[in-house]
């Protein structure tokens, strides 16, 4: 067992693929169905439980 392995830059590796949006635009339009507002049809930035942007309305999702 050496220790002499040079660093390693996987950390920054994966930095920039968690910055790196998982689904591309025009991809699976099912994922955020589940965000549309039942009330005014808004959607919403995050997953529900969570609260309409436009009519301050509950989306249970
Ligand atoms: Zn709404």
């Amino acid at each position: 067992m050496t220790s002499h392995e040079p660093p390693r830059d996987c950390g920054d590796q994966q930095a920039a693929a968690a910055r790196t949006p998982a689904v591309a635009e025009g991809g699976d339009s099912a994922c955020w169905l589940h965000r549309v507002c039942p009330h005014c049809d808004a959607v919403a930035d995050e997953d529900p439980p969570t609260t309409c942007p436009r009519c301050s309305r509950p989306i249970t999702g």
